[in-house]
């Protein structure tokens, strides 16, 4: 099964790939992860990408379509993805078609986590993460069961990303209404496109998309 998961920044897509991997050994692609990875390690990929990624603007098409058909090569055929903040513009979605139909891949469902987009400020400048395991946390909404200590692994760092701050998230929210909501109605005329509402708690969205999979 391969599925994406569509939201505005802070919609709860990471959290809720992060389950589903848990979950039902599916594997989370997030087009956002590989390419802090690449800013940190210095890659050519990640010098193009730090400044517009830090600037809350879109990196270009060939590079996110470049990295998620490498990480694909990766995988056996029958793991399932998660796409996490990918596709998101008309074109990326155009370029995923080709990528999974030259692997033998179909997509199974686009999931929207709709969310008001008031709280979106609110979850993003709250965010952190294990910076051992990458586990993610919020100040208010998923503390750590310790304070100061990740569930996952038991870890005392944590951090914070470059771009989380509430100037930058405004840009992030433009730049998903201008070129990632189009691409909604291109799902859904396709019959693939289902709507949770992402406001409700973690566990409860999480039970709304396990909901769809097991559907058919
Ligand atoms: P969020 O989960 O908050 O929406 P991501 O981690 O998915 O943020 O993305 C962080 C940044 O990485 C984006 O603001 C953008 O600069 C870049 N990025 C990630 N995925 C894509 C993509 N599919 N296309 C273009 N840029 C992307
Ligand atoms: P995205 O990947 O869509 O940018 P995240 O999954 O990183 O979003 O979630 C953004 C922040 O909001 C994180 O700190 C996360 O712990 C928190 N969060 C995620 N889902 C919910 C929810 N349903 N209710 C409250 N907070 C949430
Ligand atoms: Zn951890």
């Amino acid at each position: 099964m391969n599925i994406i998961l569509l939201g505005p920044p802070g919609a709860g897509k990471g959290t809720q790939a992060s389950r589903l991997q848990e979950e039902r050994g599916m594997v989370q692609l997030s087009t956002g992860d590989m390419l802090r990875a690449a800013v940190k390690d210095g890659t050519p990929v990640g010098l193009q990408a730090k400044a517009v990624m830090e600037a809350g603007e879109l990196v270009s098409d060939e590079i996110v379509s470049g990295i998620i058909g490498e990480a694909l090569d990766k995988l056996p055929a029958e793991t399932g993805v998660i796409f996490d903040g990918y596709p998101r513009t008309a074109a990326q979605a155009e370029s995923l078609d080709d990528i999974l139909t030259g692997r033998g891949r179909k997509l199974d469902h686009v999931i929207e986590l709709a969310v008001d987009e008031d709280a979106l400020v609110e979850r993003i400048t709250g965010r952190f993460t294990c910076e051992k395991c990458g586990a993610g946390y919020h100040d208010t909404f998923k503390q750590p069961k310790v304070a100061g200590t990740c569930d996952q692994c038991g870890s005392t760092e944590f951090k914070r990303r470059p771009d989380d701050n509430e100037e930058t998230v405004r840009t992030r929210m433009a730049e998903y209404r201008a070129k990632t909501a189009p691409i909604l109605p291109i799902y859904e005329a396709r019959g693939l496109l289902q709507r949770v509402d992402g406001m409700a708690d973690i566990d409860v969205v999480n039970t709304s998309i396990e909901a769809i999979l097991d559907a058919k």
